[in-house]
């Protein structure tokens, strides 16, 4: 309700700012987690701590009138895509988002579809085990992809300690951002580099077994850790070819979608103004 309430009141601020200007066709908006679209119940997002919240409702009594559109990040990256291109060129048809942030999110796209499943919840590669007794994940379970290589894993490595838990951090840890990190590791700190090159190294392999199960033809990440991907691309590159099944899946094309083309954002706009992508396709 808090939540639904202060999106509500910086959402009209912003609709009036650009009163005059544009109008308001609908409300996209991105979750990490997953996402029931028929309902709007946002059906686990372990790193917002939300389970079973009807959060369409809520929004639908602030917003009377407006339509509103909820998607999973990892799938609302990988719509926009296919949205900022127009669908165009011969690598939209099987591809993979990996968008690498507090948590990690994947979209599957296999014969120009986006990969939904029964419930929506389809393409959470982030909860596939790297290994069974691993660091504890968001989700509860321990040893997921995600908690390999999050940022917050990547700065859990950097200080020895699980920056995640809900424990009060001393300042110089819950301000110290993954850009942080990054910075200090491009200015000669070992234990930076260090921290980042593991994650590198995870990254790999979990996307050996991504591409392993989809051959896709490209592979695209996104997220903070992309600014580091000169430093780190050899290790992510070494670990696919180390763990992926023949040569061919070894070299699948990897793209860098940098924070600066904001695929979140795209992908929320993608489901207000492109809804022929977002949608499944009908026979
Ligand atoms: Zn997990």
């Amino acid at each position: 309700d808090e939540f639904a309430a202060s999106f509500g009141w910086q959402a009209r601020k912003a609709i009036s700012e650009q009163a005059g200007v544009t109008s308001c066709d609908g409300i996209g908006i991105v979750i990490p987690g997953m996402v029931d679209r028929a309902s709007g119940i946002v059906i686990n997002a372990p790193a917002l701590g939300w389970k079973n919240v009807n959060l369409l409702e809520r929004l639908q009594k602030e917003f009377e009138g407006t339509e509103i559109h909820l998607e999973n990040s990892g799938k609302a990256c990988a719509l926009s895509q296919v949205w900022s291109t127009h669908g165009a060129g011969s690598g939209h048809n099987d591809f993979v988002f990996v968008s690498v942030s507090d948590g990690l999110g994947v979209g599957v796209f296999i014969n120009g579809e986006l990969v939904r499943g029964r419930h929506n919840t389809a393409g959470e590669f982030g909860h596939v085990p790297l290994s069974i007794d691993g660091p504890i994940c968001s989700c509860g379970a321990n040893g997921c992809w995600e908690a390999y290589v999050s940022n917050i894993a990547t700065l859990s490595r950097y200080f020895g300690k699980n920056t995640a838990l809900k424990q009060p951090q001393p300042i110089e840890v819950s301000n110290f951002t993954i850009e942080d990190l990054i910075s200090r590791a491009r200015g000669g700190d070992g234990k930076a580099l260090a921290a980042l090159n593991l994650t590198a190294r995870y990254l790999g392999l979990g996307l050996a077994s991504v591409i392993n199960a989809v051959d896709p033809s490209t592979v695209y990440i996104g997220g903070e850790i992309t600014e580091a991907w000169d430093m780190i691309e050899p290790q992510v590159r070494e670990a696919i070819e180390e763990r992926t099944l023949t040569k061919e899946l070894g070299t699948t094309p990897i793209r860098i979608v940098p924070a600066t083309e904001h695929p979140r954002l795209l992908g929320a706009v993608a489901l207000v103004t492109a809804p022929a992508y977002a949608a499944p396709k009908v026979a």
